[in-house]
């Protein structure tokens, strides 16, 4: 059982109302790769520049986490800078540095190919599907996307969506996407482009998941100390995919027990800056809060 992520590997300088972090590891494979970590062997492909240092790497150390197919070439790595607003739902991007990025063509090393369950970061929808065709038969496809992508290569990201099994975006990118604005109008505009499973993150507002069997819905867990929500959405992939990676199958309760999963880890991402409270958890900690989840939605009739 393992999991392949394809996906940035960045420094980020993140302000937020409550402080600044600057040239911290980021990226969505780094979140995602440490969530998942905690259920399934990852297998992570990604570029990094010379820049890029022992420091960094030992993020990934003494995980579940090969890194055979993270490159590191000439150049500086893929940097982005952001800041939000008091509310922490809004945030503006600063700067993009590609860099190394620029150019990524991402290679899957041959150990890499029978991997169960692949998860297409958020990257041009071309090389998401160059990846599909270096990997053999994947149980589970997942992806993400961006408005960048859909308003830039909607017939390529067309193409890559007939090949997804489960795609994860925000509320704004699933309205764009199908031109619906009803979110339920749209879940079935986009299941009809391939994709069975949708999951649309809605920030602190929680997540909904519209299936075959229907539709889910889980709040995001109240915290008292929020602290940076950079990675929120990747940290919410790695739970949800390393928790169907490892069960039994995608039914419709491992699907619902997956989204939990999710949402248990992006509230552990969110407590703190970069990938800080991801590097302390502990799987109690994690099982701990997965159970709260239960008494914050139950009710009788
Ligand atoms: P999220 O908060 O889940 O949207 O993820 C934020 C992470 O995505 C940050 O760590 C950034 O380094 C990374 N990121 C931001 N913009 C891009 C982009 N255009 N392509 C790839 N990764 C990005």
């Amino acid at each position: 059982m393992s999991i392949l992520v394809v996906g940035s590997v960045a420094f980020d300088t993140v302000e937020t109302p409550f402080g600044r972090a600057e040239r911290v590891l980021g990226g969505s494979a780094s979140f995602f790769a440490v969530a998942a970590s905690f259920f399934v062997p990852v297998n992570l492909v990604g570029v990094v520049g010379r820049d890029f240092g022992e420091k960094q790497l030992a993020a990934f150390a003494g995980r579940n986490i090969d890194l055979e197919g993270l490159e590191r070439t000439e150049g500086l790595t893929f940097l982005w800078e952001g800041k939000y607003s008091y509310d922490l739902n809004s945030r503006e991007t600063i700067r993009t540095d590609l860099n190394v990025f620029e150019f990524f063509k991402p290679r899957i090393p041959a150990s890499y190919r029978s991997s169960d369950v692949v998860f297409l970061g958020n990257i041009d929808p071309v090389l998401q599907r160059e990846v599909l065709e270096q990997v053999s038969k994947p149980r589970i496809v997942a992806c993400d996307t961006m408005n960048f992508w859909i308003s830039r290569k909607a017939e390529e990201l067309r193409k890559t969506l007939a090949k997804v099994d489960v795609l994860l975006v925000n509320d704004a990118e699933a309205r764009e996407l199908s031109g619906e604005w009803n979110i339920v109008k749209a879940a079935r505009a986009i299941r009809a482009m391939g994709p069975h499973t949708l999951v649309v993150k809605k920030g602190e507002h929680g997540v909904l998941m519209f299936s075959d069997e229907g539709s889910f819905a889980a709040p995001a867990f109240p915290l008292e100390n929020v602290f940076d929500p950079t990675g929120a959405g990747d940290t919410f992939a790695g739970g949800f995919l390393g928790y169907l990676a490892g069960a039994a199958g995608p039914g419709d309760q491992e699907l619902r027990r997956a989204i939990i999963m999710g949402s248990t880890l992006a509230s552990f991402c969110v407590e703190a800056f970069s990938l800080d409270r991801l590097l302390t958890i502990t799987r109690k900690e994690i099982d701990a809060r997965f159970r709260q989840f239960l008494e914050l939605t139950r009710f009788s009739e």
